[in-house]
């Protein structure tokens, strides 16, 4: 370089800085254009996302489902489908009766176990019913002796003490209007809590800190962190720990307890949410938090956490529900630690009753105006609670949840989930799935803060009003294990005058895991018994669309008796799930008019029938008693045939021709000629556009050919046929 054109290191330097100084300047630029000029957009939380591109926003894992271990096969869409489980021993009766009591005495509490209030709900006097904990005395713990003849289960008490009696009499006429008119009086004892008591607020933290110190800012997993485990340093004992507490908890439970049980989180909420200020005098809340045999260290964050989060004049009670856990640290020693804990109780059901019936027992035992369940191994985040409450002040018949962001299960990373969608369900078992809001939803938001109305919601995390939930029923007790319940609230809630959403101001962080261990190796059946109560009792004629996915031919489907809930829904008069597609489930694909066919069987090999790839081009004629599944057809009204069963969202795949020739399988909404059938009276499949028919020729991949008419061209439909009349008794 010469001479004169040195640059002198100085102003080297500046430019430098300079160059940084612009560099930042422009983040910062897009931060605010982005955050506050374009709200709707969502892309705010694009820069914090950076967990694995799930399918699974703000649910619970993917559809509820992702975690579980034997996929139904092993297609590429079909990972994340399940299924194994434990059936608990338990009642399948329905009951539903919370209603007329409301109805003809007014008040919601009666049926629960009476509280003496004047010490804040903190002694349970009496419980009734066999089915409760006995408790006299102090509940800071409620202790059980698990053997006790007394205390069955949940169950039992929920039959026996919330029957629907058949006897006129105890139906309630009162319509959901008017109670609603009831409750917007009383409503206003909602605002009657304590007022916010900074003693109290330092007490709660003296206890903590003394329980557990805040861990140094750089330990492992603080501000939500990933914590990574050098493998290689890890002798072979703590490798095989390590392993042991996979398979145990379906997380990395070696991690999980490397980590503070009092570990700060960040806060992952919006500019825009960040700067909300909530009145002082919301509603106090019980949460509830079931578990089976949940892992101590994320069981005691999820407290902790709670404790730490929540203001607490807003938390009236923490109760803790142990599901006939059998896990040794669950024992006595749980309720020996969490004694110094002034609102934290323990209730324990003696047989395994399912996260539904642990819920309920929750729900009996809770004494706050407003309810909040939360799983047993999440994290709170800042302000986690506030929206919630305040927006069932606002309207009490809503049922609002979370943003809830994912806790690794391998090294325990807090990671951002998408916030703008919301939440639809399968129409092939009912699962949950998180759904990008469309175009003219965003466009319709006016500011990021607002709630997201969602059709479904995952179910673990949420907050009701604790009169609304049992004027909705509560839940079916009749579901079981797992599964069901979320959807079952979700429906009524909208089709009975109430909304379902979700709250991009409120986050929590959730470990979402691939394998369940609480599901045992029946969970799908029982998955699937409990979308099947839900589907008969909620969702009129596009109950088929789930029920022909899913049954066999001529199998009557059992489900147990659902007639108290049918009665419910009697009682209530809600809309039709008809109107609940129409106005809230806008945008998921229900083909109600479409006919279903389970299997179209070749004439001349009348062993043989259509077969179909859901997700690759590809159409086959296999043994009708093989690939069953892949049998399945929709014939829409457009002359499509849908391949496959309905799952999950677009696309799916029609039979289509590629060539002249072929017979493929496609996207349904890529191919419109090619993909348009006619079902003659030959009884052949032919094609509309090329006007020729499909042919099974013996050796050959199936083929387009002129339509002769010749046996092999013509093929019988079957439709699904079956009895849906409900199983008086429990399957
Ligand atoms: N749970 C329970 N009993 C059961 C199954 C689950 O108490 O039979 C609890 C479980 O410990 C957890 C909550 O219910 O706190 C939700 O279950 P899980 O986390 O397995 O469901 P997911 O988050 O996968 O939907
Ligand atoms: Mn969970």
């Amino acid at each position: 370089m010469r001479e004169g054109r040195q640059v002198r290191p100085t102003r080297c330097y500046f430019r430098f800085l300079c160059f940084v100084l612009g560099f930042w300047f422009l983040v910062f630029l897009q931060y605010v254009i982005v955050d506050e000029w374009y709200p709707h957009t969502g892309t705010d939380n694009h820069r914090h996302f950076r967990g694995a591109v799930t399918m699974n926003p703000h649910g619970l894992p993917s559809d509820r489902h992702a975690r579980l271990k034997h996929g139904r096969d092993n297609h590429r869409l079909h990972w994340n489908n399940v299924h194994v489980g434990h059936v608990p021993k338990g009642g399948n009766s329905d009951s539903d009766h919370l209603f007329k009591r409301f109805g003809r005495e007014g008040f919601r509490n009666d049926h629960l176990p009476k509280v003496n209030k004047s010490d804040n709900g903190r002694y349970i006097d009496k419980f009734v019913g066999e089915g409760l904990p006995k408790a006299n005395r102090e509940v800071k713990v409620l202790e059980k002796d698990r053997k006790s003849d007394a205390v069955r289960n949940i169950v039992e008490y929920i039959q026996k003490e919330m029957a629907a009696p058949d006897s006129p009499d105890g139906v309630s006429n009162k319509t959901l209007e008017l109670v609603r008119e009831d409750v917007k009086d009383k409503s206003r004892t909602l605002r009657s809590h304590t007022d916010y008591n900074a003693r109290e607020e330092a007490d709660v933290r003296r206890i903590l800190d003394k329980m557990a110190p805040r861990a140094h800012m750089k330990a492992p997993g603080e501000f939500g962190k990933a914590v990574q485990v050098d493998m290689a340093s890890l002798s072979k004992e703590e490798k095989f720990k390590m392993e042991l507490g996979f398979n145990r908890t379906g997380f990395n439970l070696y991690v999980s307890d490397l980590i503070s049980l009092r570990r700060r989180v960040p806060d992952m909420r919006s500019a825009g949410c960040r700067g909300m200020v909530y009145p002082d005098d919301l509603p106090a809340t019980s949460i509830i938090i079931c578990f089976h045999n949940e892992a101590w260290s994320t069981l005691i964050r999820t407290v902790f956490s709670v404790l730490d989060n929540t203001p607490q004049h807003l938390l009236h009670e923490v109760i803790l529900v142990d599901d006939a856990s059998d896990e040794p640290s669950l024992g006595t020693s749980l309720e020996e630690y969490l004694r110094p804990l002034p609102k934290v109780k323990l209730v324990r059901a003696s047989s395994r009753v399912g996260l539904i019936g642990a819920r309920l027992l929750g729900v009996a035992t809770a004494t706050a105006d407003v309810l909040t369940f939360l799983d047993s191994h999440v994290e709170c985040m800042k302000g986690w609670l506030q929206p919630m409450l305040h927006r069932i002040t606002e309207e009490e018949f809503t049922v609002t949840y979370p943003v809830i962001n994912g806790i690794d299960s391998k090294d325990f990373n807090i990671y951002q989930v998408e916030v703008y969608y919301h939440g639809l369900f399968n129409w092939v078992d009912l699962t949950y799935f998180p759904s990008q809001l469309t175009l003219s939803m965003m466009r319709k938001r006016k500011s990021i803060t607002e709630p997201i109305m969602s059709p479904t919601m995952p179910g673990g995390i949420f907050t009701i009003s604790r009169r609304y939930f049992d004027l909705l029923g509560g839940y079916d007790p009749g579901l079981k294990v797992w599964g069901g319940e979320n959807m079952e609230l979700s429906f009524k809630t909208w089709m009975c005058n109430g909304t379902v959403e979700l709250l991009p101001c409120s986050h929590i962080a959730h470990v979402f895991r691939t394998t369940n261990p609480n599901l045992g190796k029946d969970a799908y059946k029982t998955i699937l018994n409990n979308a099947m109560r839900v589907a008969f009792v909620w969702m009129d004629e596009y109950k088929y669309l789930f029920f022909n996915n899913i049954v066999k031919n001529h199998i009557t489907p059992e489900f147990g008796d659902v007639s108290g809930r049918v009665a419910l829904r009697k009682r209530l008069q809600c809309k039709s799930f008809h109107w609940y597609m129409k106005e809230v489930a806008t945008d998921l694909y229900a083909p109600v008019s479409a006919v279903a066919i389970s299997k179209i069987v070749n004439v001349k090999f009348s062993d043989y029938c259509l077969a179909h790839s859901i997700y690759y081009p590809k159409v086959w004629c296999g043994p009708c008693d093989k690939y069953i599944q892949q049998q399945i057809v929709w014939y829409l009204e457009n002359g499509q045939l849908l391949a496959g069963v309905l799952w999950r969202e677009k696309p799916w795949m029609c039979l289509a021709v590629n060539s002249s020739q072929l017979v493929m399988s496609e996207r349904c909404d890529a191919i419109k000629p090619r993909g348009q059938w006619t079902y003659t009276h030959e009884n052949t499949l032919m094609n509309t556009l090329h006007k020729k028919c499909i042919e099974l020729i013996p050796g050959q991949a199936l083929v387009l050919s002129q339509c002769t008419g010749v046996p092999t061209q013509k093929w019988q439909i079957q439709q699904p046929s079956y009895n849906l009349t409900p199983h008086p008794k429990a399957p």
